[in-house]
């Protein structure tokens, strides 16, 4: 018998298996795929040479993560790769507003808007390690660092439309803004948006937005690597359907989401715990296209040229727009699309002078539409004569995305809706998120706190819930 079992190597899933480990459990990993990484993995999708993000690109939150910075992914295989803007947002008169590495540039960027840009976010830039002790854990917990908590939420709590247009006069800053807060997949007149654009700008500025040299795959190949030196065992190919499949173990930690738990463990959990976790709401999907380029891609503003995540979709209101549309159950045709370009700053992921362009939007919840010609349409308006660059591309819906990953219910990528009541109560309304009602099962997916990214934190806090209850 062992002392754990995780099911799922995704992110979350290894993070939870190395914390137990190297606290001494005997832990046994099982995957369901023939590869570690769920939402981390890199595989030549186009043409021969071309190696393309299959999910996660850019890595703010895996490089600001408190759990993953205190492990040896480096003596592992990992790099990271910072590039020199961080993240691009162009306008429709060939400008762009810019998050650079350092908070004066990217205020300086935004003209009239630059001391607004400073008050907001000055504070949290400079104490992103005490911001993520909150941020990055369950909100049942009491902050340690109570005044910034409060100057957060304060501001985090409100719609990000409101924010953009009560701080910033100009249409960069708001643009911005937008295209930070339209991370949470609601739409920006809801509240709590604005929490998001604080996190990835206080990122953008404390830890950069890097990707991993040879592919996303790299981060999750070296997180495996590190358990399997701390002793874990890996299983692969074999997806689980029910509890009783599973070795003996005195704890087993889930890193699935809540509909797949009640198909697996329904009958080992009390009615209660399953009606709250049979409320859990899904978000909004995404529809995904990966690019074999014969070049970079011709922004029409330069600074857009060196970025490597760029937000498309144009102004505020374009934005908000778009995915309010998405919330209702819309396709939008002029949608927000996020854009990564890695082989900007990363030679291994394409032929020499060739490229990969990595694109997705937001879609309704199991959408077919296929936003192929809108999202290329878009590319298309800052960058005229993107079409003509294009090799191969490969296309993702939200049923092909959940068809190769089950926790991707709906192509909803985050574990779950962002909603307000799903910050707090996610998966259910518990002190203990992680804690199943059984108190052998675990929970340790991204539909925990603090939710979707590649940040291995649902895993880690799940596994210091496990040492202080069964692996006690
Ligand atoms: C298109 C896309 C783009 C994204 N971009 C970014 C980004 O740029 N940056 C970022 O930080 N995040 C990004 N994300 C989100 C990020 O990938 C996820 O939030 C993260 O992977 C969640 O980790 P996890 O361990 O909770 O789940 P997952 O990574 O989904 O891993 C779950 C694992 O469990 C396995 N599994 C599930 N059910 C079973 C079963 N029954 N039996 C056995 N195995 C099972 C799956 O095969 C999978 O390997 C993106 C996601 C997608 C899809």
């Amino acid at each position: 018998m062992v002392d754990a079992v995780v099911v799922g190597a995704g992110p979350n899933g290894l993070a939870a298996a190395i914390e137990l480990a190297r606290n001494g459990r005997s832990v046994h990993l099982i995957e369901g795929q023939d590869s570690v990484g769920g939402g981390t993995r890199t595989a030549e999708l186009t043409l021969p040479g071309f190696r393309h993000d299959i999910c996660s690109a850019v890595h703010p939150l895996a490089v600001g993560s408190p759990f993953l910075r205190t492990l040896p992914l480096g003596e592992h295989g990992l790099e990271l790769i910072e590039p020199s803007v961080q993240a691009a947002h162009p306008l429709g008169d060939g400008t762009a507003a810019v998050l650079m590495r350092s908070l004066e540039e990217t205020a300086d960027s935004l003209g009239a808007d630059a001391r607004a840009y400073r008050s907001l976010m000055g504070t949290f830039a400079s104490h992103w390690d005490r911001l993520a002790e909150f941020v990055l854990a369950p909100l049942t917990r009491p902050p340690h660092a109570p005044l910034l908590a409060a100057r957060f939420g304060s501001r985090g709590a409100l719609p990000a439309t409101l924010v953009a247009r009560a701080r910033f006069r100009t249409p960069h800053g708001r643009a911005l803004l937008a295209g930070m807060a339209a991370h949470s997949m609601r739409p920006l007149e809801a509240p709590g948006t604005t929490a998001f654009a604080l996190v990835m700008l206080s990122l953008g500025h404390a830890c950069g937005w890097p990707i991993a040299r040879g592919g996303s795959g790299e981060i999750t190949l070296a997180m495996a690597r590190h358990l399997e030196s701390l002793g874990g065992t890996i299983e692969l190919g074999r997806p689980v359907s029910a509890l009783a499949e599973l070795p003996e173990a005195r704890a087993v930690l889930f890193d699935v989401t809540p509909r797949q738990l009640l198909e697996i463990c329904g009958e080992e959990l009390p009615r209660r715990y399953s009606r709250s976790l049979a409320r859990f709401r899904y978000g909004p999907g995404v529809f995904k296209i990966d690019y074999a380029l014969s070049g970079p891609v011709p922004w029409t503003a330069p600074a857009v040229r060196a970025a490597g995540t760029v937000h498309l979709g144009g102004t505020l209101e374009e934005i908000a727009a778009s995915e309010k549309a998405v919330n209702r159950g819309e396709v939008s045709q002029a949608p927000y699309v996020l854009v990564a370009q890695q082989s900007l700053d990363d030679a291994a992921r394409a032929p020499a002078g060739q490229h990969t362009l990595w694109a997705y939007c937001h879609v309704p919840n199991g959408s077919s539409v296929d936003m192929t010609e809108a999202i290329e349409r878009q590319i298309e308006r800052f960058a005229p004569g993107f079409r003509d660059l294009v090799l191969a591309r490969e296309t993702r819906s939200p049923r092909q995305l959940e068809a190769e990953n089950p926790n991707y219910v709906g192509g909803d990528i985050g574990g779950g809706a962002t909603s307000l009541w799903q910050t707090v109560a996610r998966p259910a309304l518990r002190a203990n998120p992680y804690q199943t009602a059984n108190r052998r099962i675990l929970i340790c997916s991204a539909s925990t706190p603090p939710g979707g990214g590649v940040h291995g934190m649902c895993g880690f806090h799940a596994a210091r819930a496990a040492l202080r209850g069964p692996l006690r």
